[in-house]
């Protein structure tokens, strides 16, 4: 008997309970991924992210391979082709992981659906995408928690399921087509700093920051400079790691940089029940604000600034330019660049959204569109009207102007923590910082216009 393992947003093998399940009794697999066009009209074919996948289908393949199996690559519509290839294979069972956005929703429902017409069965599994399933952590007054603090209360009590080793066979059907893999290197517009993906990968970089990086992230998260956060957000959204081993591999290092990470990981799981219960929040605010935000001819020109680093502000420069470099932004950066976007420069959180997710790797329905809104105070922030000022911020984040000089060459031979403030400089500074544009809004301004507008004045 054959079982079909539909692959999305997990693209790993160890610590997969869809394999795990699909194999059971001895069963042959057809390990498939669906390359479906809906996806990718939906926003995800973004460069970054189509060239992460292609090193994910790659590495997933080689995996199966070194176990005797290899990967399924269709394209077309996800529910005809897993039919399809159900069909062709006469599988009768088909393993999926559970996830949180409206699309995923549907596509479980379709399968189901059409899975069943045809007298085969879906097996949904919980914990793959997340530590905790989505309607695991709720209140008892509501389909979900609106606040993180009490969250992650109930989220850390739960008892954690096991981690599943990697089978150590996986024997496919002789004789289903597969269509080419997709190769990284020929994807266009890829940022030239752009991280490796793929399972092994991620095993890489997770052994080194277990080894490197978990002791100091308590103290050094914040610090744009230093640069310590682990970087798994791309191999969390793509799934080539588990969220579940992460929690269990950071506990079992213990200390107070393993709590501050473990947080980080409830954080995730947060957005994703929100998302789970109110898909429209993907686009629509979860906290209708009345805001009015700017628009005509000089927001466009503000947007276009901040797209491209060059509002002035030294510190949202380099952050928006190393997003552009790398497909990645520190998550301080994040914060300030989304804080001076929606609230200095007044432009609504979905245009922010919409060009983070058009470069991020890690680019994610749930993580992004809540933290935008977060941010921006239409989401689940408990002080929504709250400004970052990215001089005091870069200050405080970026003490000696580290983060600043790497990103902005302009000012890289400015010194010391004046960076943060170019239009102080006098004399040689101020020479060396030629070329640098002027800021475009006045911090003071900004912050009249935003109150006068949240308060209807
Ligand atoms: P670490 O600090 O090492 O944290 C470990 C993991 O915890 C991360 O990999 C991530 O999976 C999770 N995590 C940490 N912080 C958050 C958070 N606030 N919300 C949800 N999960 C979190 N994260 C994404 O994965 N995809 C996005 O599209 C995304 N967009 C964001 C947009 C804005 C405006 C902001 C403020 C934050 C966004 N984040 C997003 C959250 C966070 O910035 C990144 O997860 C983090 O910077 C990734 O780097 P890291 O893996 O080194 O994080």
């Amino acid at each position: 008997s054959v079982s079909l393992v539909l692959f999305t947003a997990d693209l790993r093998l160890t610590d997969h309970p869809p394999l795990r399940a699909a194999l059971d009794g001895g069963r042959d697999v057809v390990p498939l991924f669906v390359r479906d066009p809906a996806v990718d009209a939906a926003g995800f074919a973004a460069p970054n992210r189509l060239a992460f996948l292609a090193d994910c289908l790659h590495a997933l393949d080689a995996g199966l391979r070194g176990r005797g199996g290899r990967l399924v690559l269709r394209s077309g519509d996800v529910v005809e082709q897993v039919c399809g290839v159900a069909a062709e294979t006469d599988a009768d069972e088909v393993h999926l992981a559970a996830d949180v956005s409206g699309y995923a929703h549907r596509r479980e429902r379709r399968l189901r659906r059409a899975l069943e017409a045809e007298g085969r069965r879906l097996h949904v599994h919980d914990t793959v995408t997340t530590v905790r399933p989505p309607g695991a952590v709720t209140p008892a007054s509501s389909d979900h928690f609106a606040v993180f603090t009490p969250y992650f209360r109930r989220w850390s009590q739960a008892p954690l399921r096991d981690v599943l080793a990697a089978p150590r066979a996986v024997r496919v059907p002789d004789g289903v087509g597969s269509e080419e893999l997709p190769d990284r290197g020929r994807v266009a517009g890829v940022s030239p700093g752009l991280a490796r993906g793929g399972e092994a990968e991620g095993r890489r970089r997770l052994a080194a920051w277990l080894r490197g990086g978990l002791d100091s992230y308590a103290d050094d998260h914040d610090d744009l400079g230093i640069d310590a956060t682990s970087r798994l957000s791309p191999h969390l959204h793509f799934g080539t790691l588990s969220p579940v081993e992460l929690v269990h591999r950071a506990r079992g290092a213990g200390g107070a940089g393993a709590e501050a990470f473990v947080r980080q990981l409830a954080w995730r799981d947060f957005h994703r029940q929100l998302l789970a219960v109110r898909p429209h929040v993907a686009g629509a605010d979860y906290r209708p604000r009345y805001d009015r935000w700017r628009s005509g001819a000089a927001a466009r020109a503000d947007l276009a600034a901040w797209q491209e680093g060059r509002t002035g502000y030294p510190v949202i420069d380099a952050a928006m330019r190393q997003l552009r470099h790398e497909g990645w932004m520190h998550n301080r950066g994040r914060l300030l660049a989304a804080s001076f976007l929606t609230k200095t420069l007044y432009i609504d959180w979905r245009a922010g959204a919409r060009h983070f997710l058009g470069l991020l790797v890690d680019g994610d329905l749930a993580s992004n569109q809540l933290n935008w809104q977060w941010v921006a105070g239409t989401g689940t922030d408990t002080r929504p009207n709250r400004v970052l000022n990215p001089v005091r911020q870069g200050r405080r984040y970026d003490p000696d102007g580290t983060y600043v000089r790497r990103w902005v060459p302009e000012l890289a031979r400015v010194p010391g923590p004046s960076v943060h403030e170019p239009w102080t400089l006098r004399g040689s500074d101020r020479a060396a910082a030629d070329g640098y544009p002027e800021p475009i809004v006045d911090l003071e301004e900004g912050l009249a216009r935003f109150r006068r507008a949240r308060t209807g004045g």
